[in-house]
C-alpha cells in the first residue's frame, strides 16, 4: 500500500543548529491494520506522518504508493493523492461548531461531490458508533464524541488509510479508548497509522508499534498472538498463566496438572473469581478477549503482507465543488460574504484542504486554496499568522502577525494584492472623539474602537467600497468606513476644542472632522460604504442576547468585526514610513488583507 525508502528531511532554523527530523527512514506498510508510531516529543513522528500523508515535502528518499513512485508525482499527483487516499485525523477535532453532527458530516459529504442523504449521514454516524448523537451540536458532545465526529468526516471519501496525529491528545484515558476503539475497527479494512507517545495504549491497540527517535526506526515491532495451551478446559498461556474456562469441573487430571504447576513456583499463586480483578489482570497480562497472549516481536516481512501493484495506480482529480459550497453557506448564512469567506477556509482547514495557519513555509499547500477562493470570485480574506512554540504537550500556537517579509512573500507568490494591517495602540474611540459611549449600549453592535489600519493608493481603496468625499491626499487625512461613521451617528462626535457634543445624522457629517488617534489630529477626507450589513445584526441591539441563534450571530459580529474591514482606518499610501514611531504598531503586530 505505502512505502518509504532512505526518507531525509532536515530543519535548518535561521540561527539554530540544523535538526535531522527524517534520518533515513524505510517502512513498508500492510493493506490493512493498526499502526502506532511512537516516540518522545521532536522524535520526528509529525513529520513521517506529513511527509506520508503527502503534507509535506522530504529532502530525499522515496514514498511509493500501491507501487507508484512519489517521483513520477506531479503536484497534482501529490494532491489528489491525499485528497483520495488519505483521512487526516488531528488533535484539534477540525468540526464546526455551528453545525450538528449531522450536518458536520453532511457538509463534508457535499465538500466531496457526494450526496449528503440522511442513509449516506446514518452510515457514516453509525461507522463511527455515534449513532442517536445527530442531532447533537458539538459543544454538547464529550471530547472523544467530537474525535469520532472527525472521523467520520475523514471517511467521507472512503480513504483507504487513516492517518491521526495524537488523536487523543487532548482526551482523558478513557474518551480516548473510545476513539481508538473506532479506529482499531476501521483498521480491520484500511491502514490506519496513529501517531502516539502513549506506549501502554499502543500495546493495546496496535498491530504493529513502530518506534522513532531522533529521526530514525529504533524498533519496528508487530504483534503476535500466541495460542494457549488447552488441556480438558484448562488454558495454559505462555507455560504462566492459567486459565479455567467457565463451567469447567476438574478432573483429577487436572489437579494433577495444577499441582504440579504450584511446586514449581516460588511465590504465592493467586486464584481469583473476581471478574473486575480479572479483566484488569488480563490486560496486564495482554490477553486478549479470545484468550490468547499478545506478545511483540520484530517485525519480518511475512508480517507486513503486501499486495502487488503494477504502478499504475488511478489517482483521481479531487474536485471540491465551491460553487456549491457558496451557495450552501449562502442559504444558511444569508449573504454574509466575509463569513462565507471564514466557512470556506474554515471547511478547507477542517478538511484537510489545509488552511493557512502552520503552512506558510510551505506555500504550495495554499495554493489550491487562494486558487479556489479566486476561481469564486471571493473579493477578499483575511490572513494572519501563528507560530508553534515549544515542543510536545506544552507546545501552543502564538499569534504573531505577518511581518514585512511574509506580506512580500504573499504578494509576490500569490500575486495578490495584500494590504497590510496595523493595530493601533490606543484604538478607543470612545476615549477620545466617541461622545456617548453608553448609546451603544450592552450589544456590541457599533463600533467603539478602530480595528486596525491599513494604507493604500486610492484603487487599493475604491475594491473595497464606494466613497463619499475624497481619498486622502497628504499624511494628516484619513478616510473612515461608514460602519465607523454610523458608529458616530449613533454616539456623537466629540468636538475636541471645546469638549462639546456634536450631534452627527449622517455619515456626511463626519466629512472634514477631526479625529484624534494616539495623540495626533487626522481630518477626515472621505467616508468608504464597506458593505457592511448593520440590519443583519440589529436584533442584537438590546441587551438580551440570551437566546442560541442570538449568541451564534453576535459571534458573527465579533469575528467579522475583528477580521473584515469595516472597522479600519485608511491612510495615504507611505503613511507608515512617515510615522514610523511607535503611535502605530509595526507590520509585524498584525494581520493582511
Ligand atoms: P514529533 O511529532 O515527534 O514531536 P516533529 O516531527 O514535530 O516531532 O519534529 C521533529 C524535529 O523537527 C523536532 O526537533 C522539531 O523541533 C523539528 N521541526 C519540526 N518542524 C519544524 C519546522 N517547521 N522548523 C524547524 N524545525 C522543525
Ligand atoms: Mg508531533
Amino acid at each position: 500500500m505505502l512505502k518509504a525508502i532512505d526518507l531525509k528531511k532536515q530543519y535548518k532554523p535561521k540561527g539554530g543548529q540544523v535538526v535531522n527530523a527524517l534520518d533515513g527512514v524505510s517502512i513498508d506498510f500492510s493493506e490493512t491494520g493498526m499502526v502506532f508510531i511512537l516516540g518522545k516529543s521532536g522524535s520526528g513522528k509529525s513529520t513521517l506522518l506529513n511527509v506520508l500523508g503527502g503534507l509535506d515535502k522530504y529532502d530525499s528518499g522515496e514514498v511509493i504508493v500501491k507501487g507508484k513512485s512519489s517521483k513520477d508525482f506531479s503536484q497534482a499527483d501529490f494532491d489528489s493523492y491525499r485528497n483520495t487516499f488519505i483521512g487526516f485525523i488531528f488533535q484539534e477535532y477540525n468540526i464546526l461548531q455551528e453545525f450538528s453532527v449531522e450536518k458536520n458530516i453532511g457538509l463534508a459529504l457535499e465538500l466531496q461531490g457526494k450526496k449528503a442523504d440522511k442513509e449516506a449521514i446514518n452510515a457514516l454516524i453509525e461507522q463511527v458508533d455515534l449513532k442517536g448523537y445527530g442531532k447533537r451540536k458539538p459543544n454538547t458532545l464529550s471530547g472523544g464524541q467530537k474525535q469520532r465526529v472527525a472521523i467520520a468526516r475523514a471517511l467521507v471519501k472512503n480513504p483507504e488509510i487513516i492517518m491521526a496525529d495524537e488523536p487523543t491528545g487532548a482526551l482523558d484515558s478513557k474518551t480516548g479508548a473510545q476513539v481508538f476503539d473506532t479506529l482499531k475497527k476501521l483498521s480491520k479494512e484500511k491502514l490506519v497509522i496513529v501517531v502516539s507517545h502513549d506506549r501502554e495504549f499502543a500495546e493495546y491497540y496496535a498491530d504493529r508499534i513502530v518506534e522513532l527517535q531522533d529521526g530514525k526506526i529504533i524498533s519496528d515491532q508487530y504483534k503476535h498472538e500466541i495460542k494457549p495451551k488447552n488441556n480438558n478446559g484448562i488454558e495454559i498461556v505462555d507455560d504462566k498463566i492459567l486459565t479455567i474456562k467457565k463451567g469447567t469441573k476438574l478432573t483429577n487430571d487436572n489437579l494433577d496438572e495444577i499441582n504440579t504447576f504450584l511446586l514449581n513456583q516460588s511465590d504465592d499463586v493467586i486464584i481469583s473469581v473476581d471478574n473486575d480483578a480479572n479483566k484488569e489482570f488480563k490486560k496486564f497480562a495482554k490477553i486478549n478477549d479470545e484468550g490468547l497472549k499478545e506478545t511483540f516481536y520484530e517485525t519480518t516481512s511475512d508480517d507486513v503482507k503486501l499486495k502487488e501493484y503494477d504502478g499504475s495506480v488511478k489517482l483521481i482529480r479531487s474536485k471540491l465543488p465551491m460553487k456549491d459550497s457558496i451557495k450552501m453557506g449562502a442559504s444558511g448564512l444569508k449573504t454574509k460574504r466575509f463569513r462565507l469567506v471564514m466557512t470556506i477556509l474554515l471547511s478547507a482547514v477542517a478538511f484537510g484542504l489545509f488552511g493557512l495557519a502552520d503552512t506558510m513555509a510551505s506555500y504550495n499547500k495554499i495554493d489550491n486554496t487562494v486558487q479556489s477562493l479566486k476561481d469564486s470570485n471571493i473579493d477578499y480574506a483575511s490572513f494572519d499568522k501563528e507560530v508553534l512554540q515549544g515542543e510536545g504537550k506544552e507546545s501552543y500556537y502564538r499569534h504573531t502577525g505577518i511581518n514585512d517579509s511574509d506580506y512580500q512573500m504573499l504578494s509576490e507568490k500569490f500575486n495578490i494584492n495584500f494590504l497590510p494591517v496595523y493595530s493601533i495602540s490606543n484604538s478607543y474611540m470612545s476615549n477620545e472623539n466617541l461622545y456617548d459611549r453608553s448609546a451603544i449600549g450592552n450589544s456590541n453592535i457599533y463600533l467603539d474602537r478602530y480595528i486596525g489600519a491599513t494604507e493604500g493608493t486610492n484603487e487599493d481603496f475604491a475594491s473595497f467600497g464606494t466613497l463619499t468625499g475624497l481619498y486622502p491626499t497628504d499624511y494628516n487625512e484619513v478616510v473612515i468606513t461608514k460602519y465607523i461613521a454610523d458608529s458616530f451617528v449613533k454616539c456623537g462626535y466629540r468636538n475636541l476644542a471645546t469638549n462639546e457634543k456634536e450631534q452627527i445624522n449622517s455619515i456626511n457629517d463626519m466629512l472634514n472632522k477631526k479625529i484624534r488617534i494616539n495623540n495626533t489630529d487626522y481630518i477626515v477626507s472621505g467616508v468608504l460604504d464597506t458593505k457592511f450589513e448593520l440590519d443583519r445584526y440589529k436584533d442584537l441591539d438590546s441587551t438580551d442576547i440570551s437566546n442560541l441563534n442570538k449568541m451564534l450571530l453576535m459571534d458573527e459580529l465579533n469575528s467579522l468585526q475583528s477580521t473584515s474591514m469595516h472597522g479600519l482606518l485608511f491612510f495615504k499610501k507611505g503613511f507608515y514610513d512617515k510615522n514610523n514611531d511607535s503611535k502605530f504598531s509595526s507590520l509585524g503586530d498584525d494581520r493582511a488583507f
